[in-house]
């Protein structure tokens, strides 16, 4: 117990989180970690990689600091070959793949755990990404009882599995994991990453400690975006726009280091073009852009959102979201447009992203009509 107590502990993550790191901290140098932790917050933000340092320190057998970076343990934890430290979404295709134990000496096909490990290298490579996973994944039962299953394996080290985006287990899976936390083995720890607790079994929810992530400043969201970059890393990449559009989330701003110029650029079109009644224009750049998928269209729309909001801070002195393409508009060739045509606009832009998503007619035709109903009686 002496030796216990001369174990430092030290998460490394933002300054912004630290306060959420503190209390986790205080449980690992009390001796009294929770068997399971669940980690909430809004995408992008770093919930995995806090789940990884836990996984660490849990996992680390240095005797003064933990964790060391060093160590076996260390090293397990953050090692793409142990793919049974890691639960996560997969497709109905790749769940079906055999385990190791099951191919046939020689055979190419690939198992279970090369497909583990290769998500697992990326979300080691970037903890902060938010696409790594196909959207129709999802926690299957399988998964749940092939984890289960290496259990009896374990031998007396320390176990941490993490189960990330936990909130897309379904309803089987669910139940086999609350099942597994009812009756947790010696020395093994879960950690589970969501976006939302409320989507979790309320039984599973009260078994798990828990940690709500915050977002991070937008200096932070920088930062961590360039070290994403890596050394050849440019802070012109990372825009004032990027910045504005990630609200927190450095997996956010990853994602709009590619695309943001292009989707700001349309969404101001978007505006300027619908006030002058200028469809055609309009509707052949929408084709040119490719706007087909669900997602797609309704990430535009997100885009969109914000500058309008953005027009609204701007009319009312406050400090813009998207410095970069607000520089570009002069909305005062359209003195028409004031604060309630505005909030209009904002509620016309929400209710097409709801049409588009319930799929009754094409995202196109749903982009369209907008282009014609946005600013209606201010134009
Ligand atoms: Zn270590």
């Amino acid at each position: 117990m002496v030796e216990d107590e001369m174990i430092k502990y030290r998460l490394n993550g933002p300054a912004s989180q630290e306060r959420q790191r503190i209390r986790l901290m205080a449980a690992l140098c009390e001796n009294r970690f929770p068997q399971a932790v669940v980690i909430d917050g809004t995408p992008g933000i770093g919930k995995k990689a806090l789940a990884m340092e836990i996984s660490k320190a849990l996992q680390c057998t240095d005797m003064f600091e933990r964790p060391c970076g060093q160590c076996f343990g260390c090293k397990m934890a953050a090692d793409p070959g142990a793919a049974d430290n890691w639960v996560f979404p997969l497709t109905a295709a790749e769940a079906q793949a055999k385990s190791a134990e099951d191919v046939k000496a020689g055979s190419r096909a690939k198992t279970l755990q090369d497909i583990k490990q290769g998500y697992i290298e990326q979300i080691v490579a970037n903890p902060y990404r938010t696409d790594i996973f196909d959207a129709g994944a999802e926690i299957s039962v399988n998964l749940i009882r092939a984890m289960k299953s290496t259990f009896v394996m374990k031998g007396d080290r320390t176990r941490v599995v993490i189960v990330a985006e936990a909130d897309r287990m379904n309803d089987a899976a669910s139940n086999a994991f609350l099942k597994t936390l009812e009756e947790v083995p010696p020395d093994t720890y879960f950690v589970l990453t969501v976006a939302s607790r409320e989507r979790l079994l309320p039984t599973i929810r009260s078994r798990c400690l828990a940690i709500h992530l915050s977002s991070l400043t937008d200096a932070e969201v920088k930062e961590e975006t360039l070290r994403m970059l890596g050394d050849d890393a440019d802070e012109d990449q990372v825009s004032r726009d990027v910045i504005g559009l990630s609200l927190g989330s450095p997996g956010k701003a990853f994602f709009y280091l590619e695309n943001a110029k292009a989707l700001c650029g349309l969404a101001s079109d978007f505006i300027v073009k619908s006030l002058k009644n200028d469809y055609s224009a309009l509707f052949e750049e929408l084709a040119e852009n490719d706007l087909t998928e669900v997602s797609e269209a309704n990430g535009f729309l997100e885009v969109l959102s914000f500058l309008i909001a953005d027009i609204l801070r701007k009319q009312s002195g406050a400090a813009v979201r998207l410095p970069d393409t607000m520089a570009g508009m002069d909305m005062d060739a359209f003195p028409r447009v004031d604060a309630d045509a505005l909030e209009m606009a904002l509620a016309t832009v929400q209710e097409t992203m709801e049409r588009i998503a319930s799929r009754r007619s094409t995202a196109m035709m749903c982009l369209q009509s907008l282009a014609i109903k946005l600013f209606e009686g201010y134009k």
